[in-house]
């Protein structure tokens, strides 16, 4: 079977592998489609070789069906459609003993910390596995987890109908964010200096303006009689970014921080004290936000089809990175299927 191995900065190998059995309480998945996620890139540009050693298969954003079970498994049929939950807790430290395990000290993370999807065949826990309908395409699919990430950011900020929401920052994880907050009834603003990004946002119904050519707070402002926005998304990992989602809020409104800073960012904090502002951090997703996602993706308020740029044959994985860092893409999927060309 294929998998694609990251072997050092900017160097990514076509490799075959022996597929591997299933264990006790494992599951071995034909895996359909992997997205590559801005994480995969950090690991291309040799950001995480801490974390990710040589020769690891990565991505963790993937559809697939059932090839085989372990001892022990029940409840699993050959053929059936699924996604994975790449995310195994320790269950021991303290963030797990307070039911926070999503934001586990220990976390594996399956495709840096062990190996992912990025493979033909790739063998799981099965406490991971989730069920998928079976109407739902498998390219589709493929967007479940970074949906994930968008419901738990959207839970986390409790937007609500009639909220006036700005999502800093429009590459795919702030779009699907100003979708499923849309999806709740509220009015979204999605602020995005790339004009690819802001035609496909504004593709799919979403507003997209470009901060270089619009005074975002003014418009806000504008909107709301003055009040300002209820919640803003910090999406974008910018210092700009980050005063304009502060900038934004009414009083007692809500920064959501999604993006990873690399390094402290200097913020107004006059402007929290002055009007009682919230800061929240949002990270990864629970298993109840994979479900939702899986609804949400299925049922079709998320536009699968439009924010999916491109699909690529495993074997133009190497290219496939390198066009996500030339822009001009949202969501780009590998093709894994044994055979598939
Ligand atoms: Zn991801
Ligand atoms: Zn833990």
């Amino acid at each position: 079977m294929k998998a694609v191995v990251y072997r050092g900065e900017r160097d990514l190998g076509i490799e075959n592998r022996d597929p591997e059995p299933p264990g006790p309480g494992q599951v071995r998945i034909e895996v359909a489609y992997t997205g590559i996620c801005g994480t995969d890139l950090h690991i291309y540009h040799g950001d995480m070789d801490a974390r990710v050693g040589d020769s690891a298969i990565i991505g963790h954003e993937m559809s697939g069906r059932i090839a085989a079970v372990g001892e022990g498994v029940t409840g699993w049929n050959i053929g059936q459609a699924v996604t994975v939950m790449p995310t195994r807790p320790c269950g021991r430290c303290a963030a797990c003993r307070r039911g926070n395990s999503h934001v586990c000290h220990a976390m594996n993370f399956l495709g840096i910390d062990s190996p992912g999807a990025m493979q033909s065949s790739w063998t799981v826990p099965v406490e991971l596995v989730l069920p998928l309908p079976e109407e739902l395409p498998l390219d589709h699919a493929a967007l479940v987890e970074p949906v994930a990430v968008a419901v738990h950011d959207v839970r986390r900020g409790n937007v609500t109908a009639d909220d006036q929401v700005v999502v800093v920052g429009g590459g795919p994880v702030g779009v699907l964010i100003a979708t499923v907050a849309r999806g709740r009834g509220a009015r979204v603003l999605l602020v995005e200096p790339d004009p690819f990004r802001r035609e496909v946002a504004e593709g799919i119904g979403i507003e997209a303006v470009d901060p270089r050519a619009t005074d975002v707070v003014a418009l806000v402002n504008d909107r709301t009689d003055g009040a300002g926005a209820d919640i803003a998304f910090e999406v974008s990992g910018s210092p700009a970014g980050v005063t304009t989602a502060v900038d934004v809020l009414t009083t007692r409104g809500r920064l959501v921080m999604v993006a990873i800073h690399p390094q402290p960012r200097e913020v107004n904090l006059h402007r929290f004290f002055w009007r009682e502002l919230e800061l929240l951090g949002a990270r990864l997703y629970q298993r109840d936000d994979m479900v939702e996602a899986i609804r949400l993706v299925a049922s079709g308020a998320i536009p699968a089809r439009q924010l999916i740029s491109r699909v690529e044959p495993v074997e133009a994985a190497g290219a496939a990175f390198e066009a996500l860092e030339g822009g001009g893409v949202m969501k780009v999927l590998l093709d894994v299927r044994e055979g598939n060309q």
